[in-house]
């Protein structure tokens, strides 16, 4: 038992006698018997994405290409002819036809509608007839066309032609702004306080303008930190958001780069060839000298540079163009995204450069067709929280959103009890928790916010729960009672 008193978005005093006089005029809130810890911090999220997939239609749960039809089927019936119909979250691993889907499982139900479909890792999108014609990719050769056996395109695009597709679908400022502040509220409710959050290469000066926006009318109720991708650099420099992103509340932090795909899509970089794919060893979106020279101007203009590596031959990569900018210290906390597979060796130079990783651990639990891309021996260093840990990586927790769920409770429960994956690799309840917390605010440059200590920030979540000693398993269902941002109660249970 104790209490806490926040004044003026710091925390002021942290006594551990309930019974001290508190101030007059004070607003309290009784833990009734729930525990208090520090503000939970989502450190790798996409909310821009989450909010368009809120309003286009969502793919996710369908378990065969039928009911991707159905639901597309619906939403083109509302759409005028002509007009773009997006949607996302599809998982041919989860469907009983045993095969991809292709454009002609899309091109009777929109016959006048151009249709992209983003895969639920945002690394594969499937395109119907129209939408090719559209954006006149008939003549595109490479690996990220897909084409059948007769030379066909089959409508599956991959990495870098993604941005070139959702490049054309309109947006807007305000459309932006509106999408992050329902995504603020879901994100308040699960009790969050700080979401690192990543910009989209098709969207960036919207999505730019909705937060600073928002930000200059007082109207944001978490914490944002900010990472957008190298082709905003000019924008950013040009435009002085560097300035005008740059208080407690609102923080251009850095930027982005990919290095590989995903292991869903069998497109992130292996050392080894998958074991369900022999002739395939993914792919690397750039060289090493051109990756090192951009890691090189990120560092020189002073951003801190986030690398998404998945794949072992990526992440090998990623720490050959960090470790001249890192040294043995990493002042600017160049970090990398995923790590996803990282055998000692790699775990080690990490350690080395002083280099951190962002982790999100409900992949454990949904990665259910990992050990057959790796196979038994590469799957035990897959996602493997507890060695990275005792190596001395600072692992911070996130969600990738809308990925997977923002819920930090269920990033933490999937932490401690991992299912399948190697399961030697579970954490504690202190580890996982610190995943959200302390680790998550060093990587974001935020100590403050990451302790419930006196001139800390004043950012706190309420579990409804007493999670001391509590079974992992049974951490699952632990609810958010209230969540606080700067002193001030941004949900509370029955309330916002
Ligand atoms: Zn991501």
């Amino acid at each position: 038992m104790g209490s806490v008193y926040s004044m003026g978005g710091r925390i002021v005093r942290v006594s551990g006698d309930p019974t001290q006089p508190v101030p007059e005029e004070t607003e309290t809130i009784d833990a009734g018997g729930g525990s208090l810890i520090p503000g939970l911090i989502d450190s790798h999220c996409h909310p821009f994405e989450y909010g368009w997939l809120k309003r286009s239609v969502d793919l996710r749960g369908t378990s065969n290409i039928t009911g991707i039809r159905l639901r597309l089927y619906s939403a083109v019936q509302k759409a005028k002819p002509g007009e773009w119909v997006t949607g996302m979250g599809w998982d041919q691993e989860t469907f009983s036809d045993g095969r991809m889907p292709n454009r002609l499982d899309l091109d009777d139900v929109s016959p006048n509608n151009p249709v992209a479909i983003a895969r639920i890792c945002g690394h594969i999108a499937l395109l119907n007839g129209n939408a090719i014609e559209a954006l006149g990719l008939q003549s595109r050769v490479g690996r990220e066309y897909e084409r059948d056996s007769a030379g066909e395109l089959t409508g599956i695009v991959k990495e870098a032609a993604l941005a070139e597709v959702f490049d054309k679908v309109p947006r807007s400022a305000e459309r932006a702004a509106s999408d992050l502040q329902s995504v603020e509220v879901e994100a308040g409710r699960l009790g969050l306080t700080t979401l690192h959050c990543i910009l989209s290469p098709e969207g960036f000066a919207e999505e730019l303008e909705g937060l600073a926006g928002l930000d200059s009318s007082g109207s944001l109720s978490l914490r944002f930190r900010v990472y957008v991708p190298p082709e905003a650099l000019d924008y950013v420099e040009s435009k002085g958001f560097r300035k005008k992103m740059n208080n407690d509340r609102l923080r251009l932090n850095g930027v982005k780069i990919y290095a590989d795909g995903s292991l869903g899509a069998r497109t992130a970089a292996l050392r080894e060839p998958y074991s369900d794919d022999p002739s395939n060893t993914g792919i690397l979106r750039q060289s090493d000298e051109e990756l090192e020279a951009l890691v090189d101007r990120i560092d020189t203009m002073g951003y801190q540079a986030i690398i998404h590596a998945i794949g072992d031959r990526a992440v090998e990569q990623a720490i050959g163009a960090l470790a001249g900018v890192a040294g043995t210290k990493n002042p600017r906390r160049h970090r990398i995204e995923h790590a996803s597979l990282l055998p000692k060796d790699l775990r080690s130079r990490m350690a080395h450069h002083g280099i951190s990783a962002t982790v999100q651990p409900l992949f454990i639990t949904s990665d259910t067709w990992a050990v057959d891309r790796l196979g038994e021996e590469r799957a035990g260093d897959l996602y493997p929280l507890k060695s990275m840990l005792d190596d001395g990586l600072v692992a911070s927790g996130s969600s990738d959103s809308p990925v997977e769920s923002m819920s930090p409770v269920l990033g933490i429960w999937a932490s401690m009890v991992r299912g399948g994956i190697a399961p030697n690799e579970s954490l504690t309840f202190g580890e996982a928790l610190g995943l959200y917390t302390s680790n998550s605010a060093s990587n974001g440059f935020d100590e403050a916010s990451s302790s419930l200590k006196e001139g800390g920030r004043a950012d706190m979540t309420l579990l409804d729960s007493d999670v001391g000693g509590m079974h992992p398993a049974l951490f699952r269902k632990v609810g958010v009672a209230a969540t606080i941002v700067d002193g001030s109660v941004i949900h509370s249970f029955g309330g916002a």
